[in-house]
């Protein structure tokens, strides 16, 4: 169909992301909404745990996906889950977009 706006196809694909591409949260059990932009927008790829205002949350000695993974896994054993679960929630890290280039 020519002369339809192509915007709408990269709506549709961002508008996409179920799950932070950060850490695997599910954006929608986020109870901010999401993570924040520079400019105060809600983001539609993180969650509110790991971005906010722009700036990735997670300490800056996390540079891949398996020290992300790890930290995930102490985090949700602090809050009291157990390690199955943890590195059930976790295991999917690797593949989000934001350690794609690690
Ligand atoms: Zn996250």
């Amino acid at each position: 169909m020519d002369g339809k706006p192509r915007a709408s196809a990269w709506r549709k694909l961002a508008v996409s992301f179920k799950y932070c591409q950060s850490c695997g949260f599910p954006l929608k059990k986020d109870r901010q909404g999401g993570g924040t932009e520079a400019d105060g927008s809600i983001s539609i790829k993180y969650c509110s745990m790991c971005y906010k205002q722009g700036k990735f949350l997670t300490p800056s000695s996390i540079d891949s996906p398996q020290k992300m993974q790890a930290f995930c896994i102490d985090q949700m054993k602090s809050a009291g889950y157990n390690g199955l679960i943890a590195w059930l929630a976790t295991r999917s890290i690797p593949r989000l977009e934001r350690w794609r280039n690690h």
